[in-house]
Formats: structure tokens, sequence, C-alpha cells
């Protein structure tokens, strides 16, 4: 059922974002309420607003420890307003409705995280906010809960699409947001009170991620899970342009800063186009523009939408070519004025200007009840590395496509097989389960995009069990292989490329990527 909102609550932590929302409330004749420093946030922007003690006739006491606890207010978020009793008694103790709560609770997990002293951790308990967002959740049928800073700029589009009105689904999503976000607060309470939170100065791994600043997140990998990101973002970046990093997002901006940082001390200029963390085309030339042009001429289709990484500053005739492109993302160590301002001219692409920082060394990983921690695979072979394992040696260039089919080879979910030639990839096959189909997926994916494969290098993440591949290989006109070698029938393959003329390599090092 669609419903107009004709009161809010608002009281939040952190006052930053909210602004749109109270304005658009505002013109939309919602009658606000609000809690003490929330409201003088309203009121200095030229807002009406009524305070909550106004509506409970009770003062804010004990240091804010109750604010909103009260009948009055609790009563206008749960009444129902399609029960004749409910409304009865709400209008013979004289509750008004509350038809939406904006809450954004006390920062509890940022207090921990800051090494603040346990009398101030506690008080971070928010109890008022916790019970607003839990009865305006509950009483879906008839309030909106905004239960969360990162969802305000959702409820403004929503509120602007439906003119101040919304849908039972909607707020029944909203609802599950909220109680997604209680959960997840009462969980940090929780793991804080049993000791299971690291504090920050104490001792503990390496990577104390907790200490890090969290960034809220709109949600994870899928709409109902909940996400932070912690760590020091614009440290990282300059967001010169677009909406937020969602978590997916996060996560293929990884994937690009580790690919790109193989091209780091490169000459050339690299262009590289991530899809789900894996490189749907890369290359290297003497311009940006040639780069990205071979880098999209890899798989122009999966290129759609893609998060897209340079390693050099982007400039005019470059940015043309890039603006033709749906990306998500474009990250880069700069941008000349007039390229930024061309590119700027799509409204949700994401222009990121890449600072120099440093990396962690090391990953980890939650599994089973507890964390895999792991250096990070910072191994790079070069052709001077390479121990030729054939009649033929791999000419320069080849060697030159080697190298580099063995820097995106390392970058791509195994198992995978990388086909290239020198500065450009030609097709990979991805997160198989057998290398014989990544083999026979990067092939048809070459063919369809028009590539002729006589004289294409080829990388392997791990050994060649058996002498499939390089026959696979072998037929498609490849002329080079690159693997780490170790199998027990390593001899079978060399044997294969010494019948048919194939030069191989092996560097005796493993690029699984799992
Ligand atoms: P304000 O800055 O508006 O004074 O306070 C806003 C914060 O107070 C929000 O984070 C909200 O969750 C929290 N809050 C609202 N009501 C209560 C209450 O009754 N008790 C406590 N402890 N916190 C409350």
């Amino acid at each position: 059922m669609s419903l107009k909102i004709s009161s809010a609550l608002v009281s939040v932590f952190y006052k930053d974002g909210l602004e749109p929302l109270v304005r658009l409330l505002n013109e939309q004749n919602v009658k606000i309420y609000s809690t003490g420093g929330t409201q003088a946030f309203i009121e200095q922007l030229g807002i009406p607003v009524t305070a909550v003690e106004d509506l409970t006739g009770y003062p804010s006491i004990f240091g804010g420890r109750v604010k909103t606890l009260h009948p009055a207010v609790m009563g206008g978020l749960l009444y129902r307003r399609d029960v004749p009793e409910d409304l009865a008694q709400a209008e013979r103790h004289q509750i008004p409705p509350i038809d939406l709560a904006i809450v954004d609770l006390y920062p509890f997990e940022e207090t921990v995280a800051s090494g603040a002293s346990d009398e101030d951790v506690i008080e971070k308990i928010d109890i008022g906010g916790i019970s607003l967002i839990r009865a305006a959740a509950k009483n879906y049928n008839d309030v909106l809960i905004v239960s969360s800073r990162s969802q305000y700029a959702d409820v403004v589009d929503l509120l602007t699409q439906k003119n101040g009105a919304t849908d039972l689904s909607d707020r029944r999503e909203y609802a599950g947001k909220a109680f997604a976000v209680t959960s997840h607060y009462d969980t940090a309470i929780q793991s804080y009170f049993s000791g299971t939170t690291q504090r920050a100065g104490t001792t503990g791994p390496i990577y104390d991620f907790k200490t890090l600043p969290p960034n809220h997140l709109r949600y994870g990998e899928n709409p109902h899970q909940q996400a932070t990101f912690y760590g020091d973002l614009e440290a990282m970046f300059d967001k010169l342009h677009g909406k937020e990093l969602s978590y997916n997002n996060l996560v293929d901006v990884d994937a690009c800063v580790s690919l790109i940082d193989e091209f780091a001390h490169d000459e050339a200029k690299a262009f590289a186009i991530i899809k789900h963390t894996n490189a749907c085309g890369i290359a290297t030339a003497p311009t940006g523009k040639e780069a990205y042009l071979n880098a999209l001429a890899c798989d122009p289709v999966s290129a759609f939408g893609g998060v897209v990484i340079t390693n050099a500053p982007v400039d005019l005739e470059t940015a043309e070519e890039l603006n033709k492109l749906f990306m998500e993302i474009l990250i880069a160590p700069d941008y000349t004025t007039e390229a930024l301002s061309l590119l700027k001219s799509k409204k949700n692409r994401i222009l990121l200007k890449r600072n120099a920082v440093a990396l962690p060394t090391v990953m980890f990983k939650t599994i089973l009840n507890g964390v895999l921690e792991q250096d990070k695979d910072n191994q790079a072979e070069t052709a001077d590395q390479f121990k030729v394992v054939t009649q033929k040696a791999p000419t320069d260039s080849e060697n030159r496509a080697l190298e580099f089919a063995l820097k995106v080879c390392k970058h791509t979910k195994s198992n995978t097989i990388v086909l290239a030639k020198e500065g450009q990839l030609l097709a990979s096959g991805v997160g198989q389960t057998s290398r014989v189909d990544a083999l026979r997926q990067a092939i048809e994916k070459a063919h369809s995009f028009g590539f002729d494969l006589d004289g294409a290098v080829m990388a392997s993440d791990a050994f060649f069990p058996f002498p499939d591949c390089v026959e696979i290989a072998g037929q498609a006109g490849i002329t080079a292989v690159v693997q780490p070698g170790g199998s027990i029938r390593d001899q079978d393959s060399i044997d294969y490329c010494n019948q048919h003329g194939l030069a191989m390599v092996t560097t005796g090092v493993r690029h699984f990527k799992h």
C-alpha cells in the first residue's frame, strides 16, 4: 500500500549527507521531530523542526542516555494505523504518528577501533537509536525506517520519484536492512564484551584491520549483505567524480591496482579493463590511446561496465576514446584538465586519481572458524629467469610476449590460460575447473573477436599434467609457451613442442589465484 509520509523523526550521530534528505522532507511538507544535536543541525539549515522534548514533554536526561525512549515516540512509530483500538489509544494519549525514522547510530565500532577507554566505549552503545530502528522496522506496514547514513541518497531518490510516498515493498525492504544494521551492531558489542575485537595498541596480528577507519558500504556483494571497508580510501584515491564505491567496485579496483602495478616500471603506457576481478583487456603501447584501444579490442563485449586502469596520466585524445565506453570506474595517476572535464560529462562514471600509497604485503580471508593469512603473490618472473626446455628458444619478441602473458596470468582466476602477443592480451580462460577448458575458452574467445593466433604465446598458471594443452595450443597456431614446469609428465609436453616447432620455457614458480 502506498503511504504518504506526514511526519519524521530524525536522530543521527553523523550529520554529513543529511541535508538533501531533510530539505526534501521539508519541501514535501513533512513535520520533522529531532533530538538535540540533530535538531540544532536542521535549525541552522533554516528548516522548521520540533524538539523531541516538545513531543514527549520530557527532557533529554542522564547525559543523553534517555532522549527518545518515551511512549510518545515509540508509540508514534509502533501503533497500527489500521487497528481501531490502536488509533483510539493514540488519540487518547495524544500520540501523533511518526511515519519515517531516520537514525544513524552512535559509532560503536569506530570508538572501539580508536582505542578509546572502556568507559567511552560503553557510552557509545546506542540505546534509543537502536530502539527507534527496531520499532520502526517492526511496524514497516506503516513506517519507513532509514537505519544508516549510507541509505540517504537512495531514500532521496525514492521519495523524489514517489512524491513523498512509499510502497509496502519499499518499507519492508528497508526494514530488512534495518535488522541487518541492528544485528551487525549488536554483534560488534558482543564481540567487544567477549574480547574478540582487537583493540588499538594491543599486540595482535601484523595487520589489525579493526584499527583502520571503517567505511560503511551501501551493501556487500549482494544487496542483502551488509558490508564495511576498513581502510583509508581517501589516502589511496582522490575521487574526482561520481558516486560512492560499492563493495564489488572496491574488489575490482583492488584487482586493477594489483595488475597495473606489474607495469609500474614500464616505459610503455598500460591500460587494463577488469570485469569481476579478471582482465578482459590489457595492453601496453607507446601512447595511452593506443594502449587503451588495444586493451578494448581484446573483448569489447565484456568491457561494457568494466573498471579501467592505467599506469599513465590520461590525456585528451585517450579521454575521447574512453568517453565512448560505458565504464563504472576509471583509475589513473592523473588527468589533464581537458581530459577530466570531458570524462566528467557522464554522471555515474567514477573517476579516481590514484595516490602513491604503500599497500599491505599480506592478505587475509576468513575461512571455517578462523582466518587465513598469506603473503601477497609478489613474484614476477622475467625472461632472463626463463629456462628454455625445448630445442627451440623463444624469439626476443616472443620472450616479451611471454613476460606480458605471465603478468596477466598471475592476476587471473585459476585455472587459467592466457594467450597474448607482444603488448596485448588476446584472450584468457578464467576460473575453469580444468586447464584444458581454460585453453579452449581462450582460443574460442580470441577467434570470436577476430584474432589470428598464429605466432601468439601462451602462459599457464600451473604445470601441464598431460600434453593435451600444448597439443591444442599448437593446433591453434601458438608458437611459445611459459609454464612453471614440475609435472612428472613434463617430458610429454616438451616432446610435443619439439615435434611441432614450439618453444617452451619454465619458471619453477606457480601462480594459482583461487
Ligand atoms: P543528537 O546528535 O541528535 O543529540 O543524537 C543523535 C544520536 O542519538 C543518534 O546516534 C541516535 O541513534 C541516538 N539516540 C537517539 N535517542 C537516543 C536515546 O534515547 N538514548 C541513546 N543512548 N541514544 C539515542
